[in-house]
């Protein structure tokens, strides 16, 4: 789950690790109250669940109350475009008023759990700031990483290594190390997927400060943390997957126009696959699970035909414990329920798989039955690229 930065900084502040002060607010009225008691500048920050912001319009710094208020008045209800946010943007609801900082230079540095090495890996810069992407991609050798075994945890040398690595030394290399052991331990204790900070800046007086703060924090370990739960921001959820996590399902929306239903995570990761192999592209994922019933797939129906980019489905089921005939009545039955009107190839394999078949080719509906897995995807490929 992802938070703002306005509350990525109040656990940044719990653990110690210096932050500018700042607070949070939805209209311009609050954002002047809140400015009268800061000293100008002031930096007028966008709260979005993306990055990008300052290149896409959502920073500005105001040197004085007039340039304050007109740049709340733009930021708050734009329709913010970065990056990160694809081509619709996000409408920006809340802002954070923050204390300007006289920035000497912006570092980056990010923690992560990183699969192929399965380690913590902590990455860093020296050239941080809006354009990392472009110095990961041309200029790698100026990224220090070092990995951390999860079960040791940090130690002395681990620090020593990104502080010589970045070349920092005196005070500011104390300084950043201090932070960075106690930005690991609150990536342990919170169960983070990501911390990451960028810029980190070392100002003009040889402070160390946190400018910027992403976190990702493991949905499944929500239960330990009640505090992170409560700053989840329906805003920011996609309205099809908060639909689909009603009933439910395992649902991810992706950018293709062939919905699918599949029984189990790791097939419908496979046909996923097979679909793009075919030609064409996976409009979600969605992982109906083991039991698959008629209600499920009625469910799953609803969710994917609420996406107006959906031109085919294609359902891949493997009967095991769930009878292939048991489950093509599930599906023609769902399918005259919802009003399906787009066409549905049906993969299904397994106890009475043939029975099944003949189930759904002698429905009125719209399904078109498949012999195998690669028949499917060439069938509904061949639908939506039509
Ligand atoms: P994003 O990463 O989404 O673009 P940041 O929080 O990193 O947003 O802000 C973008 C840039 O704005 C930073 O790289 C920094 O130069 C500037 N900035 C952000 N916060 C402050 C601040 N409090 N004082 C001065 N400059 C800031
Ligand atoms: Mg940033």
């Amino acid at each position: 789950m992802k938070i703002h930065e306005y509350q990525a900084k109040e656990l940044f502040r719990k653990y110690d690790i210096p932050v500018p002060t700042g607070v949070s607010c939805t209209n311009v009225e609050a954002a002047e109250k809140i400015a009268k008691d800061m000293q100008f500048p002031v930096a007028v920050k966008a709260q979005i669940h993306a990055g990008g912001r300052g290149k896409g319009g959502g920073v500005k710094i105001a040197k004085n109350m007039d340039e304050l208020k007109s740049a709340a008045d733009a930021i708050l209800g734009m329709q913010l475009v970065t990056a990160q946010t694809g081509p619709e943007g996000r409408l920006v609801k809340t802002l954070l008023l923050e204390q300007g900082v006289n920035i000497k230079k912006e570092l980056y540095l990010s923690i992560l759990s990183d699969r192929d090495t399965a380690s913590i890996m902590i990455i860093a810069s020296l050239e941080g700031g809006m354009n990392i992407e472009e110095v990961a991609a041309k200029t790698p050798e100026k990224i220090v990483k070092v990995s951390v075994n999860p079960l040791s945890g940090i130690k002395g040398y681990h620090i020593v290594s990104v502080v010589t690595g970045l070349g920092l030394t005196g005070t500011v290399g104390k300084e950043f190390g201090r932070l960075l052991k106690k930005l690991y331990t609150l990536f342990v204790d919170y169960d983070c997927s990501l911390v990451e900070i960028n810029p980190l800046v070392i100002t003009e007086e040889e402070g160390v400060i946190a400018l910027d703060a992403k976190m990702d924090i493991d949905s499944n370990a929500m239960y330990r943390h009640p505090d992170v739960a409560e700053m989840h921001d329906p805003n920011e959820d996609d309205p099809i997957e908060a639909e689909a996590e009603k009933y439910n399902l395992n649902y991810i929306n992706l950018d293709g126009n062939v919905g699918n239903m599949v029984n189990g995570a790791g097939l419908a990761m496979a046909t996923m696959d097979i679909i793009k192999q075919a030609g064409a592209e996976p409009a979600n994922f969605l992982d109906v699970g083991g039991g698959a019933n008629e209600e499920m797939v009625e469910n799953g129906f609803r969710i994917i035909l609420s996406d107006p980019k959906v031109k085919g489905i294609l359902i891949n089921i493997f009967g095991g414990i769930l009878r292939c005939d048991v489950l093509a009545k599930g599906v023609v039955e769902a399918a005259k329920k919802v009003q399906l009107d787009v066409p549905v190839v049906v993969r299904m394999e397994g106890t009475n798989a043939e029975e099944g078949r003949r189930i759904l080719d002698e429905s009125e509906m719209k399904l078109i039955p498949a012999l195998d897995l690669s028949d499917a995807a060439s069938k509904v490929a061949e639908i939506v690229n039509d």
